[in-house]
């Protein structure tokens, strides 16, 4: 008899061992490096070292390309790797026949997860827009912040205030409570938090405001705010926006801190999975940006004097003076680089420039920051193909529950399947 009932009881021991491992993840962190192709992740590694998506355990592959062009945009790959749906440059969470998708945030309120998304780019660019709206044209701004205050999303950290605040008290009204700094964000504790930190994107890493929290932090916060009294587990996407937008300025160094603030983000993401095992984490990036190559002559490159940059290139040309009178003493102050440094024909060459240059909506240095990163790439023996983005395949890295799913050679519209094909499997 007592034999009899210790043994049911190892049955019944043995039974829910079995259901729970044959159910997959509850919790799902997906982290997309926006342009984070494999040479900006190897420049990353050879300045910095030591990063935590090249300590998950499976890796893969995945194509980009879009519905309509061979180089896809932000939009269509976002719309990708939402919706597992192939559409065309410029549309967000639709088809080419501009029907919505359902998206993966979508599908896991339908669960009864808990959502969220956060970005340092406006919150209403195309990356986060694609898990969180569906619109005909990436730029149709309005439509997207209008569509996410109105949400069932738990979390939405970003910038974009020029967009979302004529929309806060929709949604306000819709449960969400309204952060725009820092310490606000700490404080936080509601069901539904919408933070946003600036007016359109956030400041690169190497730039950014003791207001702005960084990426890690944020990614912390919605981590906490979304396992918190939740035994129906979540979805959180987290992008690195700005990965891309260095890297279509063909500048390495808001590339290298804003993929390292990146890989802090995924550490956040590894260390919870750690503790509760039924977390799958996956980690890949849109597309590549800028054709980024790590060579240009010879069989050494030296991105070494980027460690140890004060601010991004852009940042730091607008503080030199138009007659380059205060040079010196800037780069002195900002970058690890003299200016005996560099060629004495590209320096005169960066003088006109400086001299010409008048800032731009996109760039404080104007064609003087062009001039610029063009010495440091140089220097540093690496260089560029194309302001834009280009074809090649993304990495694809996994930790956690069912991360072996994610090994090997894929494209990019079956990551989200498998992720749903994980935490559906019963
Ligand atoms: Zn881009």
């Amino acid at each position: 008899m007592f034999k009899s009932k210790k043994l049911s009881i190892l049955l019944i021991v043995f039974v829910i061992t079995i259901t729970i491992f044959a159910q997959g993840p509850k919790n799902v962190i997906f982290l997309i490096g926006d342009g984070m192709g494999l040479a900006h992740v190897t420049l990353t590694d050879f300045v910095f070292g030591d990063l935590n998506m090249m300590k998950m355990p499976y890796t893969g592959f995945a194509s980009t390309y879009s519905n309509s062009n061979t180089i896809t945009d932000s939009a269509a790959a976002g719309t990708a790797l939402s919706t597992g749906f192939k559409t065309d440059n410029g549309m967000i969470g639709m088809t080419p026949d501009k029907k919505p998708a359902e998206t993966l945030l979508e599908k896991g309120i339908k669960l009864g997860k808990k959502t969220g998304m956060v970005t340092t780019t406006a919150i209403t660019h195309a990356t986060p827009a694609c898990f969180t709206a569906h619109v005909e044209k990436r730029y149709f701004q309005r439509d997207i912040a209008e569509q996410q205050a109105k949400s069932d999303l738990n979390v939405l950290f970003g910038g974009g205030k020029k967009y979302m605040e004529k929309n806060y008290d929709s949604a306000k009204k819709h449960g969400f409570e309204i952060v725009n700094t820092s310490k606000e964000l700490m404080n936080a504790h509601s069901d539904k938090v919408m933070g946003i930190f600036a007016k359109d994107h956030m400041n690169y890493s190497l730039d950014r405001t003791s207001d702005e929290p960084s990426l890690a932090l944020m990614t912390r916060k919605a981590i906490e705010l979304l396992s918190k009294d939740n035994d129906k587990g979540f979805f959180l996407v987290v992008e690195g926006g700005r990965i891309d937008h260095a890297a279509h300025s063909n500048d390495p160094i808001g590339v290298i801190y804003d993929t390292k603030a990146f890989d802090k983000a995924v550490g956040e993401a590894m260390s919870y999975a750690n503790l509760n095992k039924d977390t799958l984490v996956v980690v890949t990036a849109d597309h590549e940006t800028g054709g980024l190559g790590l060579g240009r002559k010879g069989y050494n490159i030296y991105p070494a004097k980027f460690k140890g940059f004060k601010a991004i290139p852009d940042t730091i040309v607008s503080k030199i003076k138009n007659d380059c009178s205060n040079m010196e003493q800037i780069l002195e102050e900002y970058t690890t680089y003299k200016m005996s440094d560099f060629d004495k024909k590209e320096l005169a060459a960066f003088k006109k420039a400086r001299l010409a240059a008048k800032p731009s909506a996109y760039s404080q240095g104007g064609y003087a920051t062009v001039k610029f990163v063009d010495m440091i790439n140089d220097l540093a023996g690496i260089d560029w193909t194309t302001g834009d983005h280009s074809a090649c395949m993304v990495p694809v890295m996994s930790y956690g529950m069912n991360a072996e799913d994610f090994e090997g050679f894929m494209d990019n519209t079956q990551i989200p399947v498998k992720i749903m094909n994980a935490v559906t499997e019963e």
